[in-house]
């Protein structure tokens, strides 16, 4: 191939699986996704390196994507960006700056994803240099399609991991159905794959019986959907029979900031947020705090059995909302557990507190349940 018809490489920072559907988008477009490594500890070095020590944890994760990205010779790079009153307003300009001061040359492009579909148009015909509603629609689609089906296929593999009979056989299944994913390259393919992908998560040896815990995660976006900046959480209640549900997932923040209010169907998560989190938090304060207030009131009315909050150390808006957390015991009785994650979060100490948390609940679930049933022999 020579150098003037050789596909565009464009990269995104990783953030959970959600490369598999930009992949998917770009490849529609014709440009060449570059996925950088996933993200490792070399990953959150060189990013610590170039950041300002207290910026936060997804700050320096990304800029080391980025770093990585370039290094293995991405031609654009491109970052999410949104207005807001936390730092996410001045992360494009920064990483963008701190690129050009280390000398990187590839293109820096931003996706204004709060401008909706528009923001996605916009970010496509520049990477794409095409003008194209048809091809854009398309892509947009897939990408879409994509997030969703992930975000489903997440949710079911916590269910079976939590019961599965043999140590890691859930996560077997759920590898094979992310490649069925990865590999539908057309939306007619990817509703036939829809199906298969249950199936293969079904094929998971699982005991029905097992005294199973229900857990909601909530706090900040990244950290919520990203497994190695969590510390996989997700995985380590699992193998602690505890099943999970993310309450800040790519899909939901889709249905909120991309997909016309026409189409949404029920209400959105933000939509919730706004109505929940009163009277605790009457408006945004920025990233997702709102949300992370208004989960423990849903968390609770729905009765699970507990609820952890994941937050990046220094991050403005989550210190808000764990501190106005202790004000809701009024009103909500369910355990809360807060993590802060950063650089220096190890894991044994984490993984000795979830152990404690689990405990916790399922002592409380024992007493419960025993005093519901006195309560029905009197
Ligand atoms: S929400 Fe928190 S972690 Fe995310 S950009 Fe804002 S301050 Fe940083």
């Amino acid at each position: 191939m020579t150098k003037e018809n050789r596909k565009i490489k464009v990269a995104f920072p990783h953030m959970g699986n959600v490369s598999i559907a930009w992949s998917a988008a770009l490849k529609k477009i014709g440009a060449e996704p570059f996925i950088p490594p996933y993200t490792s500890k070399k990953t959150l070095s060189i990013g610590t390196k170039h950041s300002p020590e207290a910026i936060c944890l997804p700050y320096k994760l990304i800029l080391g994507n980025f770093i990585e990205a370039i290094e293995g010779g991405a031609d654009y790079v491109s970052m999410i960006t949104s207005p807001g009153c936390c730092r996410l307003g001045e992360y494009g300009n920064c990483i963008h700056q701190a690129l050009i001061d280390l000398g990187y040359e590839a293109n820096y492009v931003e996706m204004r994803l709060y401008d909706g579909i528009k923001g996605m148009y916009d970010y496509l015909k520049k990477v794409s240099g095409k003008n194209d509603p048809i091809l854009f629609a398309r892509a947009i689609n897939i990408g879409i399609r994509k997030m969703f089906l992930l975000d489903d296929l997440e949710d079911a593999l916590s269910y079976y991991r939590a019961r599965e009979i043999h140590l890691g056989d859930a996560e077997k299944h759920y590898n094979k159905a992310l490649q069925m994913i990865k590999d539908a390259d057309n939306t007619r393919t990817l509703k036939k794959v829809k199906k298969l992908v249950f199936e293969e998560m079904k094929k998971t040896e699982i005991d029905k019986n097992r005294d199973v815990l229900h857990v909601d995660v909530t706090g900040e976006i990244y950290l919520v959907c990203d497994p190695f900046s969590n510390q996989n959480i997700l995985k380590e209640l699992g193998k602690m029979g505890v099943q999970t549900r993310r309450s800040l997932t790519i899909s939901g923040f889709i249905k909120d900031a991309i997909i016309p209010k026409v189409f949404r169907g029920s209400e959105t998560h933000l939509q919730r947020a706004y109505r929940m989190a009163k009277p605790y938090l009457m408006r945004d304060i920025g990233g997702d705090s709102l949300e992370c207030v208004s989960d423990v009131a849903y968390a609770d009315e729905r009765g699970v059995d507990g609820i952890i909050h994941i937050s990046p150390f220094t991050c403005m808006p989550e210190i808000m909302s764990q501190n106005i957390f202790p004000a809701m015991r009024e009103n909500c009785d369910i355990p809360i557990l807060p993590l802060i994650m950063d650089e220096q979060t190890g894991k044994a100490g984490y993984l000795t507190r979830l152990e404690a948390f689990t405990d916790l609940m399922r002592r409380r679930k024992r007493k419960l349940e025993k005093e519901a049933k006195e309560k029905l022999s009197v």
